[in-house]
């Protein structure tokens, strides 16, 4: 099912919840992530997303003290899984999809393979910048931001192929796009940000699934600002729980958030029971969220499936 049927059945029913996991690194067991997807299932989410990483360059040390360059893709797997989650336990699934690190015509080739696996929902999303230089060969094309992305797909949904193709069957996905309710990096301000995202709501994005936050008012005001913006697709809160002291420095680092100062006194005050106050914290935050009847929470799993186990638990009961 799409996510947008998802989130219209659940109208006045109460907040669904959504799960957003990793692909297991290179040479690990992917029955790693199907554990946590059983330790999720009773949860009966709506939704599980399945990240997309792209080839990064990494260094080792030789034995003569040089550098050894190796580019690879840390984290396979993507479409994989997906077919997994969706086909073995019937949770239907969100893969997410990037500009960077695949041309067009890999991008095509892996919506085509998602389709043929039953899943018909997919997370457009530019990528980060590589730490390497990628050579395409000369007849690739690329898409350079998350909107090309989506109109790329948009043009699938109507059978519009790169090569000109007769008789086409279209590919019939729901497309979702990321927000930043404290602007993405990158921009220069918050309303050209939201500007842009509005480029891929134009291009045919049906939903926004928003970077993680801990000040729920960001959220709201984002919201705010969206509509403002003519922006009328859900969108959709998402939620991380801090565990430790280290990412007090870590978040704010790695997604360019900021981390309220009630929180932060407290972990800093009492560093042994970080992983007690955060899950507090994202308790309280999902169900101030919820009572604001928000389309669904998205939980970012990571490795805290047993704890976000427990906050969704509790806010069932
Ligand atoms: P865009 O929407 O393309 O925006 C990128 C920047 O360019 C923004 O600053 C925007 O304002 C600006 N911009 C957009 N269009 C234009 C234009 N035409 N001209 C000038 N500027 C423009 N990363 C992964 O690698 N794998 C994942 O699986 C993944 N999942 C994510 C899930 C969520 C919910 C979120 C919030 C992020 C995720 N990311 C993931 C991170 C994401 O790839 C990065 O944040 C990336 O830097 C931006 O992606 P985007 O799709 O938001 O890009």
């Amino acid at each position: 099912m799409h996510i947008t049927e998802h989130l219209e059945r659940a109208h006045n029913k109460g907040s669904l919840f959504s799960f957003e996991i990793v692909p297991p690194s290179r040479g690990k067991s992917g029955q790693e992530i199907l554990d946590v997807v059983e330790m999720l299932q009773p949860l009966n989410p709506a939704w599980i997303d399945v990240t997309s990483h792209s080839s990064s360059a990494h260094y080792r040390e030789r034995n003569d003290g040089g550098l050894e360059r190796k580019i690879f893709r840390k984290r396979p797997g993507t479409l994989g899984l997906c077919g997994i989650i969706q086909n073995r336990y019937r949770i239907d699934t969100v893969a997410h999809v990037l500009c960077l690190g695949f041309s067009k015509e890999e991008t095509e080739d892996a919506l085509i393979e998602l389709n043929f696996l039953g899943i018909h929902n997919v997370l457009a999303l530019r990528g980060d910048t590589p730490n390497f230089q990628k050579d395409y060969a000369k007849e690739k094309t690329l898409n350079l931001y998350a909107h090309n992305l989506v109109e790329q797909i948009a043009g699938l949904k109507t059978g519009k192929f790169l090569e000109d193709l007769d008789s086409t069957q279209p590919l019939n996905y729901c497309i979702g796009v990321a927000g930043y309710p404290e602007k993405h990096y990158e921009a220069a301000n918050l309303k050209l940000d939201i500007q842009n995202l509005k480029r891929k709501i134009d291009a045919g994005a049906q939903y926004i699934t928003t970077q993680m936050f801990f000040d729920n008012q960001h959220y709201f005001s984002y919201v705010a600002q969206c509509r403002d913006a003519g922006i009328t697709v859900p969108i959709i809160p998402g939620i991380k729980v801090i565990r430790s002291v280290k990412q007090l420095q870590s978040l704010p680092k790695a997604f360019h958030i900021d981390l309220p100062d009630p929180l932060v006194d407290e972990i800093t005050a009492n560093p042994g029971h970080a992983a007690e106050i955060g899950q507090r914290w994202a308790h309280k935050q999902a169900e101030e969220l919820m009572n604001r009847n928000v389309p669904s929470v998205h939980f970012y799993v990571l490795n805290d499936a047993p704890i976000i186990y427990d906050i969704v638990k509790k806010l069932q009961s």
